[in-house]
């Protein structure tokens, strides 16, 4: 029987990390007790053990304005080892003619590409860009970074100014009804849609359609973390442990111990008590920690019946091919658009808009659609990923969990799946043929392995439809991280404003935290 601490997380999740490292700046005692052999959770970065010095990341890699996040600043990971790079041209969308779209961190440049496909949706990205930046600035920005407000409040307040009746209006379409309304060109409009897929939402589901002006608006694009994305994770860690916090790796939580209503601690699976003097915040989805880890007794009857009815997104999993190389792809395109060779993301497969309901129906019914794959060759800009002169790089593709009605499929599979990716990348970057020193794949039945909270391989950790957003994720009655007892909160993915590296859901309980607990506001 420990002596106890002031708070105890669950998952060392990236977000749980982001709210233990403000609780131990506040000068709280805390733990966190993970499952995995290291801290990070997504932020993982792996050497391949058949081929020392090539390392990959299994999980996340593209990192959306991280270094515009609060907490990257307030906890200081840059002076513990962080550093990020933002390659200008962020995002190219090969064509099977060889043509390409291209997003650029400049934007003047991505307007110009825009313009080669169609002079009409260069406009229409202007009016969009114009309109949406304050619409982000004043409202979607500061709504990420804040508890969420109750969602006939939230309205109430939009109604008010020019900004918040333009995200009324546009929020009430599809992204899907906003592109093909404002957009004309069939390939801009499966690249927008596609990068509306990478936020996982259901391009169908109205509600839905700002999304789009906001990706055209956004000043942070994707960014890659050197030396892979477990550098995140050690800064965080380092963070962690610099304010006095500790974190458990190899320890399953087997119950979070309730009494007269109240958390009082966690019992591991080895059968220790661990008291939480304060709170245990749970960085796992609801399920995990409403119905595997509580006793039916400690929780309102209806509180259960939400969080079994929680859902996963159907288009989030994940396929992965990495590879280890003895030099980069060179696409046939670089003869027409020489500056691929250093683009970050590479979109592969997609020519139009007509694939998206294709895509969308195979996820409906277990099987594999044609393949569209986008990846990225991190060695280009990072040389410490690989042997001298060597190379890694990796295409994902969005696959059904349940190939043909049962994940176990994928075992038998995935190899040959991966075949098939590799010959298609090939045809776009014909030296392949002769660059692969090894290979590997990962399915979405392997993240869920490695990452039970992910069910169903939902990277994300929740789908976002209506009553899983904002002041209703993950459930009605839950969406401000707090549980129904007093001491137990949430702080992971399932959490507004939702899965992706932005460490938001864990910045976000940290001020709900410091508030109960009587803290000055994080800083
Ligand atoms: C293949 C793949 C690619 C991705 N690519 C990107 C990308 O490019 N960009 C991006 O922004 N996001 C990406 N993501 C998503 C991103 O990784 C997640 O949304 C993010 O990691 C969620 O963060 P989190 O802190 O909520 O939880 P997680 O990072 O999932 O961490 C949860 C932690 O809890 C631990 N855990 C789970 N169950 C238990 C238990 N019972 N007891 C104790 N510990 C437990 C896990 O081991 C893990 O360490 C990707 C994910 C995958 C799988």
């Amino acid at each position: 029987m420990s002596d106890g601490y002031d708070g105890i997380l669950l998952g060392a999740g990236h977000n749980a990390l982001v709210l233990q490292a403000y609780l131990g700046k506040a000068g709280l005692k805390t733990l966190c007790l993970e499952r995995g052999a290291v801290p990070g959770g997504g932020l993982a970065t792996v050497e391949d053990p058949r081929h020392p010095g090539f390392l990959h990341n299994t999980h996340s890699f593209f990192h959306r304005a991280v270094t515009h996040m609060p907490w990257y600043r307030d906890l200081a990971l840059e002076q513990r080892g962080a550093r990020y790079l933002e390659p200008e041209l962020n995002v190219a969308l090969v064509q099977r003619d060889g043509n390409v779209l291209e997003w650029w961190t400049d934007f003047e440049k991505t307007a110009a590409s825009f313009e080669r496909f169609s002079a009409g949706d260069a406009r229409s990205l202007r009016r969009w860009r114009n309109d949406f930046v304050p619409v982000l600035e004043k409202i979607i920005g500061p709504e990420s970074r804040t508890p969420p407000l109750p969602p006939a409040e939230r309205r109430a307040r939009l109604e008010q100014s020019r900004e918040g009746r333009l995200l009324l209006e546009t929020s009430a379409l599809s992204p899907e009804e906003f592109v093909l309304r404002e957009f004309e060109d069939p390939v801009i409009q499966g690249g927008l849609l596609f990068f509306n897929g990478l936020r996982e939402v259901d391009l169908r589901c109205k509600g839905f359609g700002h999304h789009i002006p906001i990706l055209l608006a956004a000043a942070g694009k994707a960014q890659m973390c050197v030396g892979g994305s477990a550098a995140l994770a050690r800064a965080l860690a380092a963070a962690v442990s610099e304010s006095g916090g500790e974190i458990r790796c190899g320890v399953e939580p087997r119950r979070i111990v309730v009494e007269h209503g109240r958390a009082i601690g966690v019992e591991t699976a080895a059968g220790e008590f661990i008291r939480a003097r304060q709170f245990v915040a749970s960085g796992l989805n609801p399920q995990q920690t409403f119905l595997e880890l509580m006793r039916a007794e400690d929780l309102p009857g209806n509180w259960r019946a939400k969080a079994e009815r929680f859902a996963y997104n159907l288009l989030a999993p994940l396929f992965a091919l990495n590879l280890n190389l003895r030099e980069r792809p060179v696409y046939a395109a670089e003869r027409a658009f020489p500056e691929l060779g250093r683009a970050l993301m590479v979109i592969l497969g997609l020519e139009g808009y007509a694939q998206f309901p294709e895509i969308v129906a195979h996820h409906e019914q277990g099987t594999i659609p044609p393949t569209v794959m986008w990846g990225a060759t991190p060695t280009v800009f990072d040389a410490s990923q690989a042997p001298p002169g060597m190379h890694t790089a990796f295409m994902w593709e969005k696959l059904p969990y349940r190939l043909n009605g049962d994940p176990r499929n994928w075992d038998r599979e995935k190899d040959s799946h991966a075949r098939q990716m590799l010959e298609l990348w090939t045809q776009y970057a014909p030296n392949l043929e002769g660059a692969v020193i090894d290979w590997f794949a990962r399915s979405a039945l392997d993240t869920e392995r490695d990452l039970p909270n992910m069910r169903e391989g939902d990277l994300l950790v929740g789908a976002f439809t209506h009553g899983q957003v904002g002041f209703e994720r993950p459930f009605p009655g839950a969406g401000r991280y707090r549980g129904p007892l007093r001491g137990l909160y949430l702080c992971g993915s399932c959490c507004h404003p939702g899965g992706n590296i932005t460490g938001l859901p864990g910045y976000n309980c940290a001020q709900v935290l410091h508030a109960d607990l009587g803290l000055a506001a994080p800083s």
